[in-house]
């Protein structure tokens, strides 16, 4: 198909559920990718924060190759072994705990949100955040603090609370006798880069044990080496009772899961529930070189250091271009808030073969690949500086 041909059939075939722009990807390697006219992009937002190890990681492409010639699928009923291996994989790097697979982040959380209501035994209100993003779904949709994505789609399930970010008196007001959880982003991503406090996260920690409730910490944007650790909790000193992953873990591939600290996690018993997809031989395998490859290249360590380079370059552009209002992140996790809206400013980097993000309006997104380079980091610095410059 051709360019035009391609965009027609969308318009016919495809729901426009989709802000789309205009670009049709054919090829990707490391952080560069390709467009059907061969034009060549430096992707600084590879896949929402799937591409951590950039596109078509080469450990990844062989593991999958190895495993689609053997076996890709075999239902939860029985066993196989590329789910033990990643399983006791994630005990090494989180907290003892027992795991459950599924296919993406929303579908994480609905597994967190039906676990904390199980264990509750009658207490089910949980606590969320404004600005959050925890999915599509009506159940995470319900968590999710931002009205816009509600919208038209009421009745929206009960049991959440939504209260003001890094606020502890406003979490204690909205305590009640049927509250069983708080369940938190410890860097907002959709919301804008909003980043918790220390004080605020370990006096969370501290209530949850207090009143019983559950802690959850949705790392599906910020879990899998994005902020300089594997996870972004071992940023605050903190132990949650619930991790839900998606994004990055599965290097491309779609792979949910929700971590449950092992001394809780039988709540759950057979046919509770369930997801027939959840963690096929195939992106466990994917999924296990992912958290390989992180260790053998060292990617935490360069993600600190890469991440210090390009926080470096974006005050320094805060400081050489007018309309910024802040510089936000962690790890190789940023945000610039500008005093006007984005848009115009990532349409001028995509034109300039710079990709990024604008998100909350205002804010523009930069997560790239773990793998991400000094050169790299430079090329794309220039094309955003200039483009600060000239967009008015
Ligand atoms: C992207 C995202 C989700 C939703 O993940 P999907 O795989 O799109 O369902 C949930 N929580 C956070 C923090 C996210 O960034």
């Amino acid at each position: 198909m051709k360019l035009q041909e391609i965009f027609d059939t969308y318009k016919e075939y495809i729901m426009p559920t989709y802000t789309k722009t205009p670009l049709v990807f054919v090829k990707g390697k490391g952080s560069k990718l390709w467009d059907i006219q061969n034009k060549e992009y430096l992707d600084f937002f590879p896949g929402w924060g799937v591409g951590s190890l950039g596109h078509c990681h080469p450990k990844v492409m062989s593991a999958i190759r190895d495993q689609v010639s053997k076996l890709i699928f075999i239902p939860n009923n029985y066993y196989h072994p590329q789910q033990a291996h990643l399983a006791k994989e994630l005990n090494f790097w989180a907290f003892p705990c027992k795991v459950f697979f599924c296919n993406s982040g929303a579908e994480a959380n609905e597994g967190a949100i039906k676990f904390s209501r199980k264990y509750g035994q009658g207490r089910y209100e949980i606590i969320t955040f404004e600005n959050s993003f925890h999915g599509r779904t009506l159940a995470a949709l319900a968590a999710t603090g931002q009205k816009k994505y509600q919208a038209g789609f009421e009745p929206i399930p009960e049991g959440f609370k939504t209260v003001k970010f890094n606020d502890l008196a406003a979490v204690k007001g909205a305590l009640s006798a049927k509250t069983v959880a708080v369940m938190l982003e410890l860097v907002q991503g959709e919301g804008g880069i909003n980043i918790a406090e220390k004080e605020f996260v370990l006096a969370l920690r501290k209530l949850c044990d207090e009143k019983n409730l559950l802690l959850i910490v949705d790392e599906v944007q910020t879990g899998i080496g994005r902020t300089g650790k594997m996870f972004c909790y071992q940023n605050y000193g903190i132990i949650p009772d619930v991790v839900t992953l998606a994004k990055a873990l599965g290097g491309g591939v779609p792979i949910g899961m929700m971590l449950v600290k092992k001394q809780i996690a039988d709540t759950l018993g057979p046919g509770m529930h369930a997801s027939t997809f959840g963690g096929s031989p195939l992106v466990c395998k994917a999924a296990l070189a992912v958290l390989r490859s992180i260790q053998k290249e060292k990617l935490l360590q360069n993600t600190l250091e890469m991440g210090e380079y390009l926080k470096e370059k974006l005050l320094s552009l805060q400081k050489n271009c007018s309309g910024i209002k802040e510089i936000r992140g962690m790890g190789l996790m940023w945000g610039m808030e500008l005093n006007k809206p984005g848009k115009a400013i990532v349409e001028y980097c995509m034109n300039k073969g710079l990709l990024i993000n604008c998100t909350h309006d205002t804010v523009l997104r930069l997560m790239p690949a773990l793998n991400i380079t000094r050169k790299e980091i430079n090329k794309a610095m220039k094309i955003l500086e200039n483009a600060l410059k000239e967009v008015k």
